[in-house]
């Protein structure tokens, strides 16, 4: 079979692979580097955070396709660890952008800037999924960083879906405290992470923060399966996102389901595998463990389920 057929081949078993999504982004990046240059709504958007920001979650995406960009992602990580959570002390920050949209929504204070953060956040969760998540954001990192699967720990698949609903408190918290009450509660209370890039905090945050990293050391991702307000929005997001991980040709070993992370893909006994798309991070990882190359992030597709065989 020619590299052709063999293209269509696997474009018909796993799913388009949406060409027009990557020239999309491409298209958001270039807007950003305009709107960087031309001040709009009387704001002027030239800083180094807004560009990293915007380029980050507009050229980033484009890597999802390619085959082995996903082999970039610890190089993202590292990098944004670096500039977005060390230099930048935990930018991009959506959830501080949210909470002072909600906070100035119904006063006179301008709020272009943060709206602008907040709308390019969740068009990249309709267009991309939970990329934000498995490719930039620098508090996932250091959880990845802390958890050892070898434990074999898992939470109880019972509790484990209780504990979910708490990232989507979270959110509902970080909207209603700042625009009801006016208190900027996730900035106040729910940032654990700010700890390590601000390398200062409360004993509150401190103590949170241990409690996350001990629990991260256990369950992957625990911040944020079960509490991050944004991980809430994305997972939302994510339900209605057109791209996302697809399988075909599931023969059922299981060896996926290991190597994920945040317990995202359930093995069905004799009809291969199911996705939580809501908790998937697109981080691929399952598409280099498949021995069969069953796995792929791609556009719609007729089945969501693995074929029985
Ligand atoms: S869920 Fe929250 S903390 Fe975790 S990677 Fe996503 S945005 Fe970052
Ligand atoms: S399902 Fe695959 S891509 Fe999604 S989080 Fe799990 S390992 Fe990563
Ligand atoms: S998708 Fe691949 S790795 Fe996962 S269970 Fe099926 S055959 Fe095994």
């Amino acid at each position: 079979m020619g590299d052709k057929e063999e293209a269509k081949d696997l474009v018909a078993q796993h799913g388009t692979r949406p060409l027009w999504v990557i020239i999309l982004a491409v298209c958001f990046g270039l807007a950003g580097l305009v709107l960087f240059f031309l001040p709009i709504g009387g704001v002027k958007f030239w800083t180094l955070d807004y560009l990293f920001f915007l380029a980050s979650l507009t050229m980033i995406p484009a890597f999802l396709f390619v085959k082995k960009g996903r082999y970039l992602r610890g190089l993202f990580l590292l990098a944004s660890l670096a500039y977005f959570g060390f230099l930048q002390t935990a930018c991009p920050r959506p959830t501080g952008a949210i909470e002072l949209m909600a906070l100035h929504l119904f006063d006179d204070a301008s709020i272009t800037m943060h709206l602008i953060k907040v709308a390019v956040l969740i068009l990249g969760g309709v267009l991309f999924s939970r990329y934000f998540c498995g490719w930039i954001c620098p508090k996932g990192i250091i959880q990845e960083y802390v958890y050892m699967p070898a434990l074999g720990f898992r939470v109880p698949p019972k509790l484990d879906r209780i504990l979910k609903f708490g990232k989507y408190l979270s959110l509902v918290a970080l909207v209603a405290a700042p625009m009801i009450w006016h208190f900027r509660f996730f900035r106040e209370w729910g940032g654990p992470f700010k700890v390590i890039f601000n390398l200062d905090g409360s004993v509150f945050l401190i103590s949170y923060l241990a409690v996350v990293l001990v629990a991260s050391v256990f369950i992957g991702r625990a911040f944020c399966r079960y509490l991050c307000p944004i991980g809430g929005l994305l997972a939302l997001l994510a339900l209605i996102s057109p791209v996302r991980m697809r399988v075909d040709g599931c023969r059922g070993c299981g060896l996926c389901e290991k190597v994920c992370s945040v317990d995202a893909i359930t093995t069905r006994k004799g009809e291969g595998i199911s996705i939580d798309r809501s908790e998937c991070i697109m981080c691929r990882e399952c598409e280099s463990a498949c021995k069969w190359d069953c796995l792929s992030v791609s556009g719609p597709k007729k089945s969501e389920l693995g074929d029985r065989r």
